[in-house]
């Protein structure tokens, strides 16, 4: 299997991409053909499941897409990130009903509660062994304004070769995600604490990297947002989720996905492709709608970050869906002079980019299964409390805005049957919107009792890349060191 870029460019092998974001051409890699898998292919993964867990089911279908990591290794990298100790059980993801026909894919079961730690906590692993294989070492240098940092630092946490600097807005996550991080005490990772906003924090982690002789000598990477081998671990989830909730091999289950970057809809719609008879892919945003507004009008406008609202499902906040251009590829025929023309030229140029005229956007539906909405704060505290108070299931702001789309298309007849929505986050997480839902807060589960009262390191830094730099030129050694 090769990767090829939305754009154009050459085709390359898993771990020449798997270091990088982008692709040299600008675009995002993605598989040069899906896997299929028949029904037959999802009777045998079924008893696979049952009998060696998550593991071994991520191995399967890695390995469609992963064939130049020998195969002893990648089925040890499984193990290792989906084991017990890490998810809390062998079957890492495991199903609940709440009504009749709506199902909650439990994601957040990993270290930080959040669904980023199913793909960081393999991506980890691969860097650790890619590293290893190219005796080299990396360096990496990100931004976090809450989810995607602490799943990146608990997944680099005690792997060779990698240490971790990440910026946060000082005073401006939620107490739990602070703690979170900067319980953290390990020398290989540095929590810094930015005087100012996250997009500050972004301007800082961009300015080094512009800078490029500082970036190769210090050897700065990062764990990007659009790195494939993160869609490539989320489309797992999708098959562990349909073979618990599906007695058979063939009945359509809708798949309801909170989306911001457009990642996890993406895995969720690459199994699809593969063959997984998912229904409906339904989006939800919430008050930033960008998405729903693309998929209501074939319009894609994405905001500028001051655009952008702060929500109460804040890890959707997005002004543009990074993954997008993947979807859109496929879209338009996987013709990389379209995908570079409406992302490289027209977005560039006029800030938007119009498919309302595209037969192939007008059949989207039919072809490829994707209908959006949108949940607002309302709907989200209301959504939390109708199942709090009905069925005694607590879920967090996010959930609840797959769960409220979900549940208002089949009201309005646009969708029906079976749903699958994805948990993607614990309530325990966003303390202050459950209490305003329920009139209570959430519970803490016993992994992270007491992990607001542990001491925290945290490196205090002005909003100045020169004061970074020379910070990173005495802590790199030193972090190297303890390695
Ligand atoms: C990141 C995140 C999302 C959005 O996922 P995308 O892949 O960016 O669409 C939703 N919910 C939670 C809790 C998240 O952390």
């Amino acid at each position: 299997m090769k990767f090829i870029s939305t754009r154009g460019g050459a085709p390359q092998l898993f771990s020449d991409v798997l270091l990088e974001g982008l692709a040299a051409d600008g675009g995002l890699y993605v598989p040069e053909a899906y896997p299929q898998v028949s029904a037959a292919d999802l009777a045998c993964w079924r008893h696979i499941l049952a009998d060696e867990g998550y593991a071994g089911l991520a191995f399967q279908v890695l390995k469609l897409f992963i064939d130049d990591i020998p195969e002893d290794d990648l089925y040890d990298l499984c193990q290792a990130a989906y084991s017990s100790a890490n998810f809390g059980s062998m079957d890492v993801v495991h199903v609940s009903q709440v009504e009749d026909e709506l199902w909650l894919a439990h994601l957040s079961n990993g270290p930080t509660a959040a669904f980023k730690d199913m793909a960081m906590q393999l991506l980890g692993r691969l860097f650790e062994h890619e590293l290893a294989r190219r005796g080299t070492t990396l360096n990496v240098l990100g931004a976090t304004s809450g989810d995607t940092g602490s799943a990146a630092e608990y997944a680099l946490l005690g792997r060779a070769g990698v240490t971790v600097a990440m910026l946060t807005p000082a005073g401006r996550m939620s107490d739990f995600q602070q703690a979170q991080m900067y319980s953290i005490d390990d020398p290989a990772i540095a929590n810094i604490a930015v005087d100012g906003v996250f997009d500050d924090c972004q301007d800082l982690v961009k300015a080094v990297n512009l800078d490029a002789d500082f970036k190769a000598e210090h050897r700065i990477g990062a764990v990007n947002s659009i790195n494939v081998a993160r869609l490539l671990s989320q489309v797992v989830y999708a098959f562990a989720a349909y073979l618990q909730v599906s007695g058979d091999e063939t009945t359509p289950i809708a798949f309801a996905v909170p989306t911001g970057n457009f990642g996890d809809i993406m895995s969720a719609y690459v199994a699809k492709r593969m063959g997984l008879p998912v229904g409906d892919l339904i989006l939800a945003t919430n008050e930033n709608t960008v998405l729903a507004e693309f998929f209501a009008t074939g319009i894609y406008r994405p905001r500028s970050a001051a655009a952008t609202y702060a929500t109460s499902s804040p890890s959707m906040d997005i002004s543009k869906a990074s993954n997008l251009e993947r979807f859109i590829f496929d879209l338009v025929g996987r013709e990389p002079q379209r995908a570079a023309d409406l992302f490289g030229r027209q977005l560039v140029e006029s800030g938007q980019f119009d498919l309302s005229g595209d037969p192939a956007f007008k059949t989207q539906r039919d072809t490829f299964g994707i209908i959006a909405g949108t949940s607002t704060h309302a709907d989200r505290l209301a959504t939390i409390k109708a199942l709090w108070e009905a069925h005694g299931v607590l879920i967090d702001p996010h959930t609840a805005d797959g769960v409220h789309v979900a549940q208002a298309l089949r009201a309005a007849g646009a969708t029906s049957g079976p749903v699958i929505a994805y948990e993607t986050a614990l309530p325990v997480k966003f303390s202050a919107t459950i209490e305003e839902a329920i009139g209570q807060a959430p519970p803490t589960p016993p992994r992270f009792a007491g992990i607001e009262g542990a001491p925290r390191h945290v490196v205090p830094m002005p909003n100045d890349a020169d004061a970074l730099k020379a910070w990173l030129v005495d802590w790199l050694p030193v972090a190297a060191a303890s390695e």
